[in-house]
């Protein structure tokens, strides 16, 4: 069986719409508290999170999908959480076919919306990053790859799309994202928004981010701003990359201006997972690229350190019991 990572009963009125992630009978606290996660924020209800070798799964009735014996348990890994997630971006986005895509983010999500953004027909992809390992991956799958070290991404989508701007944008960044500090993307005069953002973000990381570990992105809302700049007139943005209620700031007048839509949202896993399962048995993709890494469930703090520090090549991690 596969556990898809947001909650839902199948039976109100937003599961039945598909909108699984907002349903109102998964999160204990009530319909208005906001999607059921495992192992998510407080607020999302007190579900513990899946790295166990053992579970609990309310709803199960509803929420489980049932996986054929064809596919893998390490590929099924991949389709709980990270492979619906870019599937949804790409949805929201509405990408579809010969669009202009671009990816702001190429991460294990990010990854799985260029695969997404093929499948639905686009017919180009640029995946933006400042990882090596990160693009050269995006672009093993056919993206064209831009480091917003080397230039400013926002000129670059522009000049690769005759001026135009890209049809459809997915942010799988949020508020992780991390300003340009050098090269042509570097912009000085933004540095005290930022630092005000981060303060506002996360507060108590920020203080206690000093061995290294996981802090917010030094730029919090730089991939969103980004990506409302590089968008064509009346594109659409998919937002998939997550944004903490705390954060309250976005270009308003600059999308409104241009005619933008933007759909953003937690991932309606359970259903979106039944035509993802049709598209792996089939052939039409293979998730298991995503995978770099297996540790034993033992060394699980020492992946999350290595994974949090962006080594090279840890795309996503398996914990093996
Ligand atoms: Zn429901």
């Amino acid at each position: 069986m596969l556990i898809p990572s947001t909650i839902s009963c199948g039976y109100c009125s937003y599961c039945r719409s598909g909108y699984t992630a907002q349903c109102d009978n998964a999160n204990p606290n009530g319909p208005l508290a906001g999607t059921a996660f495992f192992g998510g924020p407080k607020d999302t209800g007190p579900f513990q999170g899946l790295q166990a070798q053992y579970a609990r799964t309310p709803l199960a009735a509803a929420s489980l999908v049932r996986l054929p014996d064809d596919i893998d348990d390490d590929r099924a890994i991949l389709m709980s959480d990270i492979f619906p997630t870019g599937w949804f971006g790409a949805q929201l986005a509405r990408v579809g076919l010969g669009d202009t895509v671009a990816v702001f983010g190429a991460g294990p999500v990010g990854q799985f919306a260029i695969a997404s953004a093929r499948l639905m027909g686009a017919g180009r992809i640029f995946a933006i990053d400042r990882l090596e390992s990160r693009l050269a991956m995006a672009r093993a799958q056919g993206a064209e790859p831009i480091d917003f070290d080397r230039e400013d991404p926002v000129e670059a989508l522009r000049t690769l799309t005759g001026g135009i701007g890209v049809d459809r944008v997915i942010d799988a960044v949020g508020v992780d994202a991390e300003r340009a500090d050098k090269g042509p993307a570097a912009d000085g005069q933004q540095h005290e928004m930022f630092d005000t953002e981060v303060k506002e973000v996360a507060p108590e990381q920020a203080q206690s981010a000093r061995d290294g570990q996981w802090k917010p992105g030094s730029g919090p809302t730089q991939a969103i701003q980004w990506a409302v700049k590089s968008v064509a007139k009346a594109g659409t943005i998919g937002v998939i990359g997550v944004y903490p209620p705390s954060l309250a700031r976005f270009p308003l007048g600059e999308a409104m201006n241009r005619n933008l839509r933007i759909h953003m949202g937690n991932c309606n896993h359970r259903a979106i997972l039944p035509e993802l399962v049709r598209l792996v048995r089939n052939g039409s993709v293979d998730p298991i690229a995503i995978l770099t890494q297996r540790e034993p469930i033992m060394s699980a703090i020492d992946a999350y350190k290595a994974f949090d520090k962006r080594q090279p090549g840890w795309m996503k991690v398996k914990l093996e019991p």
